[in-house]
């Protein structure tokens, strides 16, 4: 009888724990961050399988969390428009030198509106200045409303591009400091060096985005503020041409499938762990499934809720 009752008790329990009011699942997840390695081929990272470019992706990361061999950006294969998928969860041609917002409002208005937070609570922290953009759009709803902070280039929109070593020590001291909840953070060097035409360096850029992503994913399971309360996603905005097509690593922007096929890693508290998934995903399935997480829906994404993802 005694036991019954317990059985009983600890079912309400669970049920206040899992859902809400409203009957809708709560996570443990309270605070998101996308980290993306600027434009580096499938072929030297993930789908390498010796992975001797992303050694702490593949062997301190990956067990603890889940990896995808099947994503992609279906939409413009450069930065502004990769980032901008992304982030609004809506693929567009926009101006890829930082003179046009994006059209749509993106998941940090969304959330910044639906939770009441102030503005530091997201953040946008890039190498390149021009990723600024990703703080506001064009429709007239929300342009100038509900807009992240942002520690872009140099100092801001058209200041010019800064090292990666810099992104990361700023992402450290605001995430340390300002305790944001939904951050992107860009790191330039695969991509840059890869336009310079300079192979070795394209390769030396890969191995250390790869270690800055590690250094803030150890940073995050180690701060009493964000360990076992924090998804992070690593992905990158896009590809390049594969090797005898065009100008192979140097360039981007097409539809070819080097530009295409992309890194996914997700790690968090209602994730799965340790397994490596081919369940066809893109770009706008993550703002999609960090809606799903933190309680937004974007309007008119045909991204969909990654539940492969989910525990
Ligand atoms: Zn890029
Ligand atoms: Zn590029
Ligand atoms: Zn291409």
């Amino acid at each position: 009888m005694m036991l019954r009752y317990l059985i009983a008790i600890l079912l309400v329990f669970g049920s206040l724990i899992s859902f809400s009011q409203e009957g809708k699942r709560e996570y443990k997840t309270k605070y998101v961050l996308v980290l993306v390695m600027d434009g580096p081929r499938w072929t030297e990272t993930w789908g390498d399988s010796t992975h001797k470019l992303i050694p702490h992706m593949a062997n301190d990361m990956a067990p603890l969390g889940i990896v995808s061999t099947a994503f992609r950006n279906n939409g413009p294969t450069y930065t502004n428009a990769g980032h901008t998928a992304l982030t609004t969860g809506i693929y567009q041609g926009i101006k890829n030198n930082g003179l046009e917002f994006p059209k749509n409002p993106s998941m940090f208005q969304y959330w910044l509106k639906a939770s009441g937070k102030a503005k530091t609570a997201a953040y946008v922290i890039a190498s390149k200045d021009k990723l600024a953009i990703l703080t506001d759009c064009k429709d007239k709803d929300w342009k100038g409303k509900y807009r992240p902070y942002s520690d872009c280039g140099v100092d801001g929109l058209y200041s010019g591009y800064r090292s990666d070593q810099i992104t990361y020590d700023k992402t450290i001291q605001i995430l340390g400091t300002d305790h944001p909840e939904l951050v992107l953070v860009n790191f330039q060097q695969p991509d840059s060096w890869g336009h310079a035409n300079n192979w070795e360096k394209y390769l030396e850029g890969t191995k250390f985005s790869d270690e800055f992503i590690y250094r803030i994913f150890d940073y995050v399971r180690n701060s009493d503020f964000y360990k076992d309360k924090t998804t992070i996603f690593v992905t990158n905005d896009h590809g390049r041409h594969l090797d005898g097509h065009k100008d192979g690593f140097v360039s981007h922007g097409d539809n070819c499938e080097g530009c295409r096929k992309i890194n996914f890693f997700a790690y968090g508290p209602d994730f799965k762990k340790n397994l490596i998934i081919d369940t066809p995903a893109e770009q706008i399935d993550i703002p999609v499934t960090i809606g799903e997480l933190l309680g937004f829906t974007i309007e008119g994404s045909k991204g969909r809720v990654m539940t492969e993802l989910f525990e």
